[in-house]
This record gives C-alpha cells, structure tokens and sequence, in this order.
C-alpha cells in the first residue's frame, strides 16, 4: 500500500491530472486560492452530494438551505464575529513574518505553552525566541455595499455558513411543517483572511463549509450531540476513508468557547510531513448561545442606528427577561411550552475532506514488472464512472462503443476513448481513479458482449450490449 509522502507529491499529481490548480497561475499566483480542474470539479461535486445526500436527501428531519454570502452586519456583532474573531499572532523581528501564535512550536519541536514565547522557532527564518508581543488579527474580508456615500456600508464576505442558518430559523420554522428535534443544512463559500497558509486546500482563504445545525430540546442535547459525533464519523468511513486514519479529538475545556458544552473535531491523518492528524470537521454542541445571540441582535437594531450603522460603537442590548419566548424560540404545542433550542453543529469543509478523500484513495502497486498508479475512489466520488473504448477505430466498434457512451451519459458521467493501446487507456483511467471501462472488441460483433474491467481487481468479466446499462447502474449504485 503506498502513501503520498510528500505535500510536494499530491500538489504535482493533483494538477498533472487535472485535479487543482494555483488560482491565477499564469499571473503568478494568488496565495491560498486554488482552482478546481476538469476532474476536481466533478470530485469535489461528488463530495457534496454525498453530504448533502447523507443529511438531506435520506432523513426525514433535516431540511436544506442556500443564504446568501453577504448579510446584515448586524448579524456578525451578535455572533461574536465582529469583536472576536481574530487569530493571536506575533511577528518575528528579524525577518517580520507572521504567524499564528497557537501553531508555532518550541525549539525542541514540542508544542509546549502557547503563551510562553521565549523558546519558539520562527517557520519562516528559524530564530528562536523572537516574536513579539502576541497581537489580535482580524479574520473577516471587509467589503463595501451601496452606490451612494450616504447608503454605503460596510459588509463582511461570511467566515463561515451557519450564521445564515440562524437568521432563517424563524423563515424556516415558519414554512414548512418541521417541528424540533429538526436540523438546516447548508453548503456555501466562506472566506477568512488566514495568517498562516502554503497547506494546498487545507487551508485557504476561500473555502466550501458544508454545515448543520440540528435544532434539539434542551436536556436532549447530549444524547444528540453522541448521535451526530458517530453519523459524521461513519460518513468519511462509509465513503472509503481507510478507519485508522481517521480518529475523534476531543476539545479540553480551556479550548471550548465559553459558550460551547462540548466540542469534537473529526481528524484525518495526513500522510505528509510527520504524518499530522489535523481537522476535518468539528463537531459542537453549542447549546442557546446563537439564537438568543441574535434575538439580542434584533432588540438592537435601534442602537445600530444610532450609531451611525458603525458596527464597532454598537453595544448589544442586554437579555429580555422572557427571552425564552422570544421571536427565535418555539413552541412545543404538546408540552405547551416555549423555550430556545439547543444546538449541536456538525461543520465540515468541503475542501479538506475532498484532499483526503484524494490522498486516501491514492495508491500504486506493482503489475507484471510495472507501476500501475492508481486512485482507488468509492464509486459515488469517482469523477468519471465509466470509460468505453473501442478495441481499434474500425469494423464499426467505434460507432458501437459511442452508442453505449451516450446511453450511459443519462445517468452518469461516461467517457470515450479510442486514443491508443488499450493498456494505456485502462491506466490512464487508474489514475483518474475511473471504476469501469468498457471496451466493445471482436466478441461485440460475434457475440454482441462487451468487456468490463473493473478498477480495483483489473478482472475482466463479459456482459451482453443489450444489459450493460443495467449491469453498470447497479454495480454503481446509481
Ligand atoms: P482551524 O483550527 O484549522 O483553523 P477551525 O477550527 O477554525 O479550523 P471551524 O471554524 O470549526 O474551523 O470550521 C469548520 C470546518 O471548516 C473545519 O473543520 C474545516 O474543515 C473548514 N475550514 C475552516 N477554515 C478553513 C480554511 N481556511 N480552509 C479550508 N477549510 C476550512
């Protein structure tokens, strides 16, 4: 079983491929964008059907959501965002560089305290012990809305999806028929401005978060927040992510927002460097604290103009008394009860999970003397499902072979090959990590069957023309 060991390795194979490349490339680059390719747009898609399958299509308790990216800027003061969400980093005085101060690391390459800067190494220049004072770092894009000077605002490019999920609970609630426990799932673009990059689609500054937050009674919410901690696990793993690369990490207490009751992030354990385990998804309970964040929010909107809409002379008005029954509470009509859900919010990137389904996948073997490279995708993530060639360019097999293409294209993704020796066409769709290939040859003529090679095994069984649509949707699933 071979592994990907170098970040260098997956960066050179992704884009030879066509999986992700350097946003602005023939500029020179801009740093932490990437752009998705001909394959990686079609693997990253995959990643968010299979989410969106996962926690929309196949429960009955969870509706979908699309909110826009740009919202009231009232919305990100009673969040929080707007007074707190900053990295501590610290600037290292012999070559100025910046980092986060959580993730620098001592001389002797623990971690140690991360208060106590004295022993830590810059990553980028290797002094030890030059940083200075930590300072707050401001995460959030500023952008500004209106033509007229006298509507103009200020905005902020979303840091992440979930507050459009709390300003529509209401909108939501008020809809359709759902009645708590209840969830609202999103996938969407969030931005924020990170201090420390050069991960590949680790960690960019425009990121794809696929995200719920599962509305529950208070009292109930820890037996829910285990439920959704062991649904998310079984995710990655039900779609091929080997088990023991994959582990939970609970938060300590110290690093819990004050608001949060508990927190778990799903890690992955990335092949490169020393072999990292790092975040794919975080998995909190974070109990009222949003929507009674945001009924305060509401009650200061008068303040907010006031204040000539300056987000950062805004003080939120304080708690109602019977906030329980406010605007974003809800009512359980059998319990004749109102009260304030709370919330357990499983949040997962859609880039850092599609970059280990892609490391994960990876493989090469040796084949009668050769390396056969291969991405061994489940199914429902394979870019391309399926690949017909014609055996050679004549006795009609190529027209044949176009014909089982197009009735395939209905339901899947299909591609046509008839570009060199059939060894090559197989490999070639290895490495795209393709499960089925096709080739129409002499026995399609005489016997009117068809050849299928399947990715994994490389057996090859024949199946009649007439049955290969059947055959292929039901090997896939689809
Ligand atoms: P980190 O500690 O790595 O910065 P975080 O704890 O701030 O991440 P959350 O705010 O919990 O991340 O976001 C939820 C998920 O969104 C993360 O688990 C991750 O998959 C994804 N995510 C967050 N920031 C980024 C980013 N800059 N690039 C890509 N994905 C991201």
């Amino acid at each position: 079983m071979a592994t990907l060991t170098k970040l260098d390795d997956i960066v050179s194979l992704a884009k030879r491929r066509g999986f992700i490349f350097q946003s602005s490339e023939i500029y020179g680059g801009l740093a932490s964008c990437y752009d998705y390719g001909p394959l990686g747009v079609e693997l990253k898609n995959n990643v968010k059907r299979a989410w969106w399958k996962s926690v929309v299509q196949m429960r009955d308790d969870i509706v979908g959501l699309d909110s826009s990216i740009l919202m009231h800027p009232m919305i990100w003061k009673a969040s929080g965002h707007a007074d707190k969400f900053a990295d501590l980093i610290s600037e290292c005085k012999k070559c100025h560089s910046r980092t986060r101060v959580d993730q620098l690391k001592n001389k002797n390459g623990s971690e140690g305290d991360v208060n106590e800067l004295s022993n830590k190494v810059c990553p980028a220049c290797s002094s030890v012990g030059q940083f200075t004072e930590p300072m707050p770092f401001k995460l959030m894009f500023e952008t500004q809305m209106g033509a007229n000077a006298e509507d103009t605002m200020t905005l902020y490019l979303r840091p992440e999806t979930a507050q459009g999920i709390f300003a529509n609970f209401r909108n939501v609630l008020d809809s359709t028929r759902v009645k708590v426990p209840f969830g609202i799932a999103q996938i969407g673009k969030s931005f924020r401005n990170e201090v420390t990059t050069k991960a590949f689609i680790f960690r960019t500054r425009e990121f794809e978060q696929a995200e719920i937050e599962f509305f529950c009674e208070p009292g109930t919410d820890e037996q829910w927040y285990e439920t959704w901690k062991a649904a998310r696990f079984a995710w990655y793993t039900d779609l091929g992510i080997k088990a023991d690369n994959l582990r939970f990490r609970e938060h300590d207490a110290d690093e819990l927002a004050h608001y949060a009751k508990a927190c778990t992030d799903v890690e992955y354990k990335f092949p490169f460097g020393s072999g990292d385990w790092q975040e794919l998804e975080g998995i909190a309970n974070r109990a009222d604290y949003d929507l009674r964040q945001h009924q305060r929010g509401m009650r200061s909107m008068n303040a907010w103009f006031e204040q000539g809409r300056d987000l950062m002379k805004v003080n939120l008005v304080d708690e109602a008394e019977d906030y329980h029954k406010g605007p974003l509470s809800f009512y359980d009509d059998q319990k004749k009860k109102h009260y304030i859900p709370y919330v357990i919010e499983p949040s997962a990137g859609m880039d850092r999970s599609t970059l280990a389904f892609l490391v994960d996948a990876y493989d090469e073997e040796e084949v009668k003397g050769q390396t056969r490279n291969v991405l061994r995708f489940h199914p429902a993530l394979a870019p391309t499902k399926v690949a017909v060639f014609p055996l050679v360019k004549k006795e009609g097999m190529p027209d044949i072979a176009h014909n089982i293409t197009d009735d395939l294209k209905r339901y899947v993704t299909a591609f046509y090959d008839e570009k060199g020796a059939i060894g090559r066409r197989y490999r070639r769709q290895d490495e795209a990590g393709t499960p089925y290939c096709i080739t129409v040859d002499g026995d399609t003529l005489a016997e009117k069957t068809v050849t299928v090679r399947e990715r994994d095994s490389m057996e090859q069984i024949k199946v009649s023309v007439d049955q290969i649509k059947g055959y292929i949707r039901d090997k896939l699933d689809m």
